[in-house]
């Protein structure tokens, strides 16, 4: 059984100058950060009053950011089309839920294809916005450009893009939760100190799903377990 404090890891190497500081305990009560063994600890403190179901010791979030291709839409690779955009089983209530909840719901999304020049900008405004025709509104979306090679701080697993959304959203990453459908989106969660969930679609590999720290069914089941029910009628509208 886990105690309520764990230890993290350090981030790899690999992040450069967009490093962030490190997550290096995590209790019921706060997260500490530490650039590095000669830098100062930090500590946030969890503000968030209404504990989340799914994570003890943790705040429920203040926001939920979600990976696009392969969770809340469908992944078709290379795709410059809106009109082959298909959401993902229960996306659209999902979002629905958190915005009953008034949490923020945001993107994060590795699109290489950017930086290779086969998707313009423009291209990826007209997805984008297709997308939230489909299931509802996205309060920040933070996408990286760059190619695998290129040893960004935003490429996940690296943290940049939650770090990235979590700026314009006012929030901190240990109050923000980052859903994804593979081991490189906990990654990114993690390496940003914020909670992450795994919700497996079928080209999801059985061991990343085994070595999840949580998972959900689907989308609207990781959200309620994040968030708690819709409000019940009689409540504000
Ligand atoms: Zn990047």
């Amino acid at each position: 059984m886990n105690s309520q404090a764990s230890v993290e890891s350090a981030p790899s190497p690999g992040a450069r100058s967009a490093r962030p500081a490190a997550v290096v305990l995590r209790s019921a009560t706060a997260t500490w950060y530490q650039d590095g063994p000669h830098e100062p600890l930090v500590r946030i403190p969890h503000t968030s009053a209404t504990p989340c179901a799914a994570v003890p010791g943790c705040g429920r979030p203040r926001a939920v950011l979600f990976d696009r291709d392969g969770t809340l839409v469908e992944d078709v690779p290379h795709n410059t089309d809106p009109g082959r955009i298909r959401p993902r089983p229960s996306a659209r209530e999902a979002l629905a839920t958190l915005r009953a909840a008034g949490v923020p719901a945001g993107v994060v999304s590795n699109q290489p294809d950017v930086g290779r020049g086969l998707l313009a900008l423009a291209q990826l405004d007209a997805l984008h916005a297709r997308m939230e025709a489909l299931v509802g509104p996205i309060a920040v979306t933070a996408v990286c450009p760059h190619l695998p090679q290129d040893g960004c701080g935003c490429r996940k697993p690296q943290p940049g893009l939650v770090l990235a959304a979590c700026r314009v959203l006012g929030v901190r990453p240990p109050e923000t939760a980052v859903v994804g459908d593979i081991a490189a989106d906990l990654g990114a969660a993690h390496r940003a100190g914020a909670t992450g969930v795994l919700v497996p679609n079928p080209a999801t590999r059985a061991a990343e799903t085994r070595a999840a720290p949580r998972t959900a069914a689907h989308l609207a089941a990781a959200v309620r377990a994040l968030v708690g029910a819709p409000t019940r009628p009689g409540g504000r509208t």
